[in-house]
């Protein structure tokens, strides 16, 4: 679905999908400047990597699958996130051509996140999913299940991020 009008058939940089029966446990351990270092534990329904990995929890992707119309995909969500990651880590920009597209996908993907960021802050009701303030990753990811499952709704709500997305997937799901 992500990729049915590019030149190429496949995820350039994936290598594997992982399918686990359900949500499973994930531990980080990161480095803080102090040199402490912090480890936690995170349930997860899905997860992409640049290093070409994508883990998708079997009966979220069922779910996801049951309802094409309420905007949560966990398939969707997570090969966004292997498309943003072709050009390195997950940062909401997937390879675009020309200083010109990145510049305009920048401005308006970067509004469209600050709004959704004070919606979520000030308690508003949130023109996407409020995960998608976490950061701009999640916001391509998030911003991509409702393209495809809700174009009315993101046409309506936020044309500017809609019009960038049909430019980027090649395709204009309004008219399905
Ligand atoms: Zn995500």
């Amino acid at each position: 679905l992500l990729i049915l009008n590019r030149p190429t058939d496949y995820f350039a940089g994936l290598r594997e999908i992982l399918v686990y029966p359900g949500a499973f446990a994930v531990t980080r351990t990161e480095t803080d400047a102090a040199g402490v270092q912090h480890a936690w534990r995170r349930v997860h329904l899905g997860e992409s990597s640049s290093r070409g990995q994508v883990v998708l929890a079997w009966d979220a992707v069922l779910a996801g699958a049951a309802d094409a119309a309420d905007g949560h995909n966990v398939v969707i969500h997570e090969f966004a996130h292997q498309l943003d990651q072709e050009n390195g880590e997950a940062n909401g920009a997937p390879p675009l051509r020309g200083a010109a597209r990145v510049a305009r996908w920048a401005a308006v993907m970067g509004a469209a996140y600050a709004m959704l960021h004070q919606q979520v802050a000030a308690h508003e009701p949130p023109v996407l999913d409020p995960y998608g303030a976490y950061s701009p990753a999640e916001f391509f990811a998030v911003a991509t299940e409702s393209f495809f499952e809700r174009p009315q709704h993101l046409a309506a709500a936020l044309p500017e991020a809609y019009a960038e997305l049909s430019s980027y997937y090649r395709v204009n799901p309004l008219v399905w």
